[in-house]
């Protein structure tokens, strides 16, 4: 197990190394495939040997080997998180076409939270590709478990009805959020980002993840409110919690559910 667990975070490293390029470049408008990696400062092309995931900037100690100018500690740890959940999708479904599916999802997930975090923008060619890569996933997901023509179209179906629930669940948010508070509280990029969750979840698990979403946003809003953080007309980005919320639907959420039940309708 051991050897294939080094393969599984090497493969996440190097897709966090690539997603330091994405969440770097998408939001400047720079294309993604060229030129390939440099050094932000003095525009150096990285060496091979400069260019391994995490080891690279221990290696040279959080500086750029040409002209020694920092690099950002975030770029191993974008590297370092994209491996572990990695790990974590993998252990959770093994040698499947969903952990590979959720390799991208997550992918996804931690590029457009850090681009929100950075920009307050949820880029529409980010989301609108997730999307469809969720409808992809709900085809090739049938794979897994029993391959017929039906099952295929139900799959499908879900994930296109989650896609109009998540988008028609933050267009109601938006309007009624005005309405209450007399400001914008959810940027058009959040609906996006919630129906491409809804394509990948279903319409179901997207309700989970939206309801852990806001139960997070509104605990951590509510503490950097508290320890005087943030303003409370400071706008937040959501996206990160709603990944959040997403990943553990993924990881957790039937287990979330089964319990919810249990606990409130035992005899359902
Ligand atoms: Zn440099």
């Amino acid at each position: 197990m051991w050897p294939l667990a080094l393969i599984v975070f090497a493969l996440g490293a190097s897709m966090g190394s690539f997603l330091n390029v994405v969440i770097y470049r998408i939001p400047a408008g720079l294309s993604i495939l060229w030129p390939p990696s440099r050094c932000p400062k003095c525009y150096s092309r990285l060496k091979v040997t400069e260019n391994v995931p995490i080891f690279s900037w221990l290696w040279l100690r959080g500086r750029c080997g040409h002209c020694r100018s920092a690099i950002s500690i975030r770029y191993p740890v974008v590297e370092l998180i994209t491996a572990l959940l990695f790990l974590i999708v993998f252990w959770k479904f093994g040698i499947t076409i969903s952990t590979l599916g959720y390799w991208f999802f997550f992918s996804w997930l931690l590029a457009l939270s850090m681009i929100d975090l950075d920009t307050m923008t949820l880029p529409n060619p980010l989301t609108q590709s997730g999307l469809i890569l969720g409808l992809f996933f709900q085809i090739f997901t049938t794979l897994d478990t029993n391959f017929q023509i039906n099952n295929l179209v139900n799959h499908l179906i879900i994930g296109i009805i989650g896609a109009v629930v998540g988008l028609w669940l933050f267009d109601l948010i938006s309007i009624f959020g005005s309405i209450a508070f007399g400001q914008t509280v959810m940027g058009g990029g959040d609906a996006k980002l919630a129906a491409m969750i809804g394509a990948w979840l279903g319409w179901k698990y997207l309700l989970l993840a939206c309801f852990l979403a806001c139960a997070l946003g509104a605990f951590i809003g509510g503490a950097a409110i508290a320890l005087s953080l943030l303003d409370r007309r400071q706008p937040m980005p959501f996206g990160p919690f709603l990944a959040i919320g997403a990943s553990l639907t993924v990881i957790w959420g039937n287990q979330i559910l089964s319990t919810y039940f249990n606990l409130f309708f035992p005899h359902f």
